[in-house]
């Protein structure tokens, strides 16, 4: 067999993936930003600002929706694919990304392993920024996410620079979400459909631990022994594709994600 056949029956996992599986690759990406935005803003976790990306596979650049355009009514074909510094690659012509494209950027430039950024003002996160004394703790199931911890960015002003982006990723680390004095939250998942799913049990969470402090009790979060259990019976993937799949359900029978989106899993 010549080096050539060879070749070509065992290619490599490194060759480019053909153009058209790209393409769909990305037009599924761009359904998934869309519609998790639109759910996201469903569920109010996300209002008239905050934003969605999505890592472009292959290139150092994120899709984001452009800065203008309602959380409520993103759409696929005005997504801009946005570079790391904040340059749009591709986009309709005078859409420019959100102000705040340094909050994505620094943290995809730090973080290899996350392909989607969520930034929001979810008000649960917020309040647990503004209590002396308390932080957010892990009180249900699903929190064990965040087992690693959830630090505090402490800068309340809007991330507008590069320094300041690098600054927040820097307090995220290795974790899966980083409060914002005064200001929101950022969650980093695997997946869009990951990311969403995220945002829906950070908010339960948070309610949990306020409705406690609100009853004037003390907490009680999930003991490392209760931890374990739950990592043991953990099921991440079929989760994740399970609620996706409802609330993308959801969203259509509301009216806000066309059927034809290719929205995947
Ligand atoms: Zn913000």
């Amino acid at each position: 067999m010549s080096h050539a056949a060879s070749h070509a029956a065992s290619p490599g996992a490194d060759h480019a993936p053909p153009a058209e599986s790209r393409e769909a690759a990305i037009a599924r990406l761009r359904a998934q930003v869309a519609a998790a935005s639109r759910l996201l803003v469903m569920e109010d976790l996300l209002d008239y600002s905050g934003h969605v990306s999505a890592r472009v596979p292959g290139m150092d650049a994120y899709l984001i929706q452009p800065g203008v355009d309602p959380r409520s009514d993103v759409a696929p074909e005005r997504l801009l694919i946005v570079d790391f510094d904040g340059h749009v690659l591709e986009g309709q012509p005078g859409l420019r990304p959100p102000v705040e494209t340094p909050i994505h950027g620094e943290i995809y430039r730090a973080r290899p392993d996350v392909r989607s950024v969520l930034h929001s003002h979810m008000e649960l996160a917020i309040a647990f920024t503004l209590m002396e004394g308390v932080s957010l703790s892990l009180m249900r199931a699903r929190a064990v996410r965040w087992e690693s911890g959830v630090p505090i960015h402490p800068d309340p002003s809007h991330i507008k620079l590069k320094t300041q982006g690098e600054a927040l990723a820097r307090d995220l680390g290795a974790h899966h979400a980083a409060l914002m004095r005064a200001h929101g939250l950022v969650l980093v998942a695997e997946s869009t459909p990951a990311l969403l799913v995220d945002a829906v049990h950070f908010d339960e969470n948070a309610r949990a631990h306020m409705q406690v402090l609100q009853a004037g009790k003390t907490a009680m979060p999930l003991t490392a022994a209760e931890i374990e259990q739950i990592n043991k019976h953990e099921m991440r993937e079929f989760h994740v594709g399970k609620l996706w799949a409802y609330y993308v359900n959801k969203g259509r029978k509301a009216g806000l994600v066309p059927q034809d989106w290719p929205t995947g899993g």
